[in-house]
């Protein structure tokens, strides 16, 4: 059973590299930003609510995506484990995620830490074209990072979870053969 959480900057490649691995270890992927967006486009009340506050480059309240992660993580499934992608995001995220896992009798769980420069995020963000990825929102979204994301791995790392740090730039393909080789070496069945 795999239990991760891929960590890093926005635009660092978590989702595309989330995707991959999930498809190859047979995981559920579990993508915040994802799911919101779906309720964008689905215009449900999250949705409505999210639009702004994501355009903007902020964060969406901690009550708010906690529950979401609870209800995904609670879902039943076939697979071999889980990624989460884009959570937690704040202290208080972790903080209750670290309460969800104990709940349900998870442990073991492997922290992938991508790693990019901020230049590069920007010119990626940039160049992808989504109605988040303006100059203004890319700016604060990289400032709410360093601000209230990146102490997240402090706590992880101060809660005993194995981090695994990993450059997040070059090939797809390259990156994803670090990601792989580096959870399965340290997996223990
Ligand atoms: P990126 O990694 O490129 O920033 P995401 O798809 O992960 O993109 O997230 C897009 C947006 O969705 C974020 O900027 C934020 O507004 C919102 N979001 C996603 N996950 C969270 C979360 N865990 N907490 C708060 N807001 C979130």
């Amino acid at each position: 059973m795999y239990r991760l959480i891929i960590f890093g900057p926005p635009g660092a490649g978590k989702g595309t590299q989330a995707e991959i691995i999930a498809d190859k270890l047979n995981l559920d992927h579990f993508s915040t930003g994802q799911i919101l967006r779906e309720a964008v486009t689905a215009g449900t009340d999250l949705g409505k609510k999210a639009k702004a506050i994501m355009d903007s480059g902020h964060l969406v309240p901690d009550e708010i995506m906690i529950g979401i992660v609870e209800q995904s993580l609670a879902e039943r499934s076939e697979s071999n484990g889980f990624i989460l992608d884009g959570f937690p995001r704040t202290l208080a995220q972790a903080i209750a995620l670290t309460g969800i896992f104990s709940k349900l009798g998870f442990d073991d769980v492997k922290v992938i830490n991508l790693i990019v420069k901020d230049e590069e995020l920007i010119e990626r963000m940039l160049s992808r074209g989504r109605s988040d990825d303006t100059e203004d929102a890319v700016k604060n979204r990289l400032a709410v990072y360093k601000e209230s994301t990146a102490p997240v791995l402090d706590y992880f790392r101060k809660n005993g979870n194995a981090i695994f740090d990993i450059t997040g730039a070059g090939e797809i393909n390259d990156i994803n053969d670090q990601i792989l080789k580096s959870i399965t070496l340290n997996h223990r069945s």
